[in-house]
Protein backbone atom coordinates (compact mmCIF):
# COMPACT_ATOMS: atom_id res chain seq x y z
CA UNK A 1 0.00 0.00 0.00
CA UNK A 2 2.67 2.01 1.13
CA UNK A 3 4.98 1.72 -1.90
CA UNK A 4 2.13 1.62 -4.31
CA UNK A 5 1.63 5.46 -3.39
CA UNK A 6 5.71 5.78 -3.12
CA UNK A 7 5.87 4.38 -6.69
CA UNK A 8 2.54 6.71 -7.75
CA UNK A 9 4.19 10.00 -6.62
CA UNK A 10 7.57 9.42 -8.18
CA UNK A 11 6.12 8.85 -11.74
CA UNK A 12 3.95 11.36 -11.04
CA UNK A 13 7.42 13.84 -9.79
CA UNK A 14 9.67 12.56 -12.85
CA UNK A 15 7.04 13.43 -15.42
CA UNK A 16 6.87 16.71 -13.83
CA UNK A 17 10.84 16.79 -13.36
CA UNK A 18 11.15 16.00 -17.16
CA UNK A 19 8.62 18.64 -18.26
CA UNK A 20 10.23 21.43 -15.79
CA UNK A 21 14.14 19.98 -17.23
CA UNK A 22 12.33 20.87 -20.81
CA UNK A 23 10.89 24.06 -20.02
CA UNK A 24 14.08 25.25 -18.55
CA UNK A 25 16.27 23.95 -21.74
CA UNK A 26 13.80 26.10 -23.98
CA UNK A 27 13.93 29.32 -21.24
CA UNK A 28 18.07 29.18 -21.21
CA UNK A 29 18.01 29.01 -24.99
CA UNK A 30 15.45 31.75 -25.49
CA UNK A 31 17.68 33.88 -22.92
CA UNK A 32 21.06 32.82 -25.00
CA UNK A 33 19.69 33.61 -27.89
CA UNK A 34 18.16 37.17 -27.07
CA UNK A 35 22.02 37.88 -25.47
CA UNK A 36 23.08 37.32 -29.05
CA UNK A 37 20.33 40.19 -30.43
CA UNK A 38 21.00 43.30 -30.30
CA UNK A 39 19.75 45.32 -27.65
CA UNK A 40 17.79 48.01 -30.27
CA UNK A 41 15.65 44.71 -31.50
CA UNK A 42 15.99 42.61 -27.94
CA UNK A 43 12.44 44.23 -27.08
CA UNK A 44 10.78 43.24 -30.27
CA UNK A 45 12.30 40.11 -30.80
CA UNK A 46 11.24 38.55 -27.08
CA UNK A 47 8.03 39.79 -27.64
CA UNK A 48 7.38 38.21 -31.26
CA UNK A 49 9.15 35.16 -29.54
CA UNK A 50 6.28 34.66 -27.15
CA UNK A 51 3.24 35.58 -29.38
CA UNK A 52 1.98 33.65 -32.57
CA UNK A 53 2.06 36.72 -34.95
CA UNK A 54 4.55 38.95 -35.44
CA UNK A 55 7.47 36.10 -37.27
CA UNK A 56 6.70 34.54 -33.84
CA UNK A 57 6.62 31.10 -35.57
CA UNK A 58 9.96 31.64 -36.89
CA UNK A 59 11.89 32.46 -34.17
CA UNK A 60 10.42 29.91 -32.17
CA UNK A 61 11.61 27.41 -34.98
CA UNK A 62 15.07 28.90 -34.94
CA UNK A 63 15.64 28.73 -31.06
CA UNK A 64 13.97 25.16 -30.36
CA UNK A 65 16.98 24.12 -33.14
CA UNK A 66 19.37 25.32 -31.00
CA UNK A 67 18.00 24.08 -27.72
CA UNK A 68 17.42 20.42 -29.07
CA UNK A 69 19.33 20.33 -32.52
CA UNK A 70 22.29 21.99 -32.00
CA UNK A 71 22.11 24.10 -34.05
CA UNK A 72 24.65 26.84 -34.45
CA UNK A 73 24.11 30.34 -32.32
CA UNK A 74 26.33 32.87 -33.19
CA UNK A 75 27.53 35.33 -30.69
CA UNK A 76 26.10 37.81 -31.75
CA UNK A 77 23.39 37.70 -34.39
CA UNK A 78 23.16 40.22 -37.27
CA UNK A 79 20.31 42.47 -37.44
CA UNK A 80 19.06 41.87 -40.75
CA UNK A 81 18.24 37.92 -39.98
CA UNK A 82 16.48 38.95 -37.22
CA UNK A 83 14.06 41.56 -38.72
CA UNK A 84 13.24 39.03 -41.39
CA UNK A 85 11.28 37.80 -38.87
CA UNK A 86 9.84 40.37 -37.89
CA UNK A 87 8.29 42.02 -40.93
CA UNK A 88 7.59 38.95 -42.56
CA UNK A 89 5.63 36.58 -40.38
CA UNK A 90 5.51 33.39 -42.56
CA UNK A 91 9.66 33.29 -42.77
CA UNK A 92 10.60 30.43 -41.48
CA UNK A 93 14.55 29.14 -40.73
CA UNK A 94 14.84 26.89 -43.58
CA UNK A 95 18.18 26.94 -44.83
CA UNK A 96 21.49 27.22 -43.80
CA UNK A 97 24.89 28.81 -44.37
CA UNK A 98 27.44 25.76 -45.96
CA UNK A 99 29.97 27.37 -43.96
CA UNK A 100 29.19 28.41 -40.03
CA UNK A 101 25.74 26.53 -39.81
CA UNK A 102 23.74 29.41 -38.67
CA UNK A 103 19.68 29.20 -39.22
CA UNK A 104 18.89 31.58 -42.54
CA UNK A 105 15.59 32.79 -42.92
CA UNK A 106 13.45 32.15 -46.07
CA UNK A 107 9.63 33.06 -47.11
CA UNK A 108 7.96 30.52 -47.12
CA UNK A 109 4.74 30.21 -49.85
CA UNK A 110 1.85 28.57 -48.62
CA UNK A 111 0.44 26.77 -51.27
CA UNK A 112 4.07 25.84 -53.16
CA UNK A 113 7.22 24.10 -52.30
CA UNK A 114 10.33 26.35 -52.88
CA UNK A 115 13.54 23.83 -53.01
CA UNK A 116 15.09 25.93 -55.65
CA UNK A 117 15.80 29.33 -53.07
CA UNK A 118 13.38 31.33 -55.14
CA UNK A 119 12.51 32.04 -51.68
CA UNK A 120 15.80 32.75 -50.26
CA UNK A 121 16.49 36.60 -48.20
CA UNK A 122 19.72 35.64 -48.38
CA UNK A 123 22.20 33.96 -51.04
CA UNK A 124 25.05 34.47 -48.67
CA UNK A 125 25.21 34.40 -45.23
CA UNK A 126 25.62 37.42 -43.50
CA UNK A 127 28.14 36.78 -40.94
CA UNK A 128 30.66 34.71 -43.01
CA UNK A 129 29.54 35.00 -46.71
CA UNK A 130 28.74 31.38 -46.69
CA UNK A 131 26.81 29.83 -49.18
CA UNK A 132 23.04 29.44 -47.76
CA UNK A 133 20.73 27.06 -48.82
CA UNK A 134 18.51 23.75 -47.42
CA UNK A 135 20.99 21.68 -45.23
CA UNK A 136 24.13 22.50 -46.58
CA UNK A 137 25.84 22.75 -43.58
CA UNK A 138 24.57 19.79 -42.52
CA UNK A 139 25.31 17.54 -46.30
CA UNK A 140 28.48 18.81 -45.59
CA UNK A 141 29.10 17.54 -41.68
CA UNK A 142 28.04 14.50 -43.38
CA UNK A 143 30.39 14.42 -46.14
CA UNK A 144 33.46 14.90 -43.89
CA UNK A 145 31.58 12.47 -41.85
CA UNK A 146 31.76 9.67 -44.44
CA UNK A 147 35.31 10.60 -45.55
CA UNK A 148 36.73 10.46 -42.25
CA UNK A 149 35.17 7.18 -41.89
CA UNK A 150 36.27 5.65 -44.91
CA UNK A 151 39.49 6.90 -44.08
CA UNK A 152 39.41 4.96 -40.88
CA UNK A 153 38.25 2.08 -42.77
CA UNK A 154 41.55 2.12 -44.93
CA UNK A 155 43.56 2.12 -42.02
CA UNK A 156 41.92 -0.43 -40.45
CA UNK A 157 42.08 -2.97 -43.37
CA UNK A 158 44.80 -5.40 -43.27
CA UNK A 159 47.79 -5.07 -46.19
ZN1 LIG B 1 27.87 31.67 -42.27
Amino acid sequence: MHNTIESSRTNFGSDAENQNTAWVRWSNSVERFLAAVSPSLRDRTSAAISSVNNGGVGLRNWVTAIAWRNSYLPERIPNELIEVYLVDSDALPQHECETCGVAIPVRVQRYSQDLDGRNAYFAACPICGGRTGWYLHHSKLIEQGERRQIESLRRLKPR
